[in-house]
């Protein structure tokens, strides 16, 4: 299906950096909306039901499934995770620009399904590095980490499958990165048609 909206989807393995990144770019651009995903983990500390998450109990996430509200699915970290298909194609058929944080394998479904679906991948600069910022953002008990830590390594396998990959080093140029993204999808024939009908209209090209 084509939507008029651009699809953006954001993967890195936990700790690279990527909800601040995202973070960062909606305070710079208004244009993007979040799809806020349903999860079975439970809130980190300031996380609040439908702003981060909808946080759901085993029961109600099978339901949902049963009830095909979800675009794409996966079990990550040991929890499930879910992007609701109702928020996803009305936000684009309106024209919106929606961004999806999700794991690589959400990410991929979503590719087979929406084939405009843009795909970027966030590494961190080293494996040091990876370990430091879960550790600074102490957020996950150490056990936890470690299962992140474990976990990016096959998560690292699959950047290969996305279209666009940024190294978060230095924070400002890796948003830079991502702006350069989002602003060359915005430059397509297909969106600059829809965002200026009125002058593909006044030059007779429809
Ligand atoms: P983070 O790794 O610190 O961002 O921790 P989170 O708990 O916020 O996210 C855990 C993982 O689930 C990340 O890989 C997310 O990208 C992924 N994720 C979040 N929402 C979704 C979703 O709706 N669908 C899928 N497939 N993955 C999601
Ligand atoms: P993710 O969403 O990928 O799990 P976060 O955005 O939560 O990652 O970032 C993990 C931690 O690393 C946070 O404490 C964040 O402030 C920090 N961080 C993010 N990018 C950088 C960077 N370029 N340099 C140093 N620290 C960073
Ligand atoms: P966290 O528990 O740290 O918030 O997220 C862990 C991972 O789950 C992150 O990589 C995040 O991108 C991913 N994730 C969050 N929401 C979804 C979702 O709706 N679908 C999928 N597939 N992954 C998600």
């Amino acid at each position: 299906m084509d939507f008029p909206g651009n699809l953006f989807v954001v993967s890195a393995p936990s700790g690279a950096g990527k909800s601040s990144l995202v973070r960062a770019l909606r305070e710079a651009d208004g244009r993007i909306v979040p799809s806020v995903s349903h999860t079975t983990r439970a809130p980190r500390g300031q996380e609040t039901h439908g702003r981060e998450y909808f946080f759901v109990d085993d029961a109600e996430f099978s339901a949902l499934v049963e009830q095909d509200a979800f675009v794409e699915w996966a079990h990550v970290h040991g929890k499930r995770y879910g992007t609701s298909r109702q928020n996803v194609e009305s936000l684009l058929q309106a024209g919106q620009d929606v961004l999806l944080e999700i794991d690589w394998q959400g990410a991929l479904q979503i590719k087979r399904r929406f084939a405009q679906a843009v795909l970027t991948f966030v590494l961190p600069p080293s494996w040091g590095e990876l370990r430091a910022r879960l550790q600074r953002r102490g957020e996950d008990a150490p056990e936890v980490i470690e299962m992140r830590l474990e976990n990016a390594r096959a998560e690292l396998a699959q950047a290969k499958n996305f279209d666009f990959v940024i190294i978060n080093a230095v924070f400002s140029s890796a948003l830079k990165d991502l702006q350069s993204i989002v602003h060359a999808q915005r430059m397509r024939y297909r969106c600059q048609q829809y965002i200026h009908a009125e002058v593909f209209r006044a030059l007779n090209m429809g």
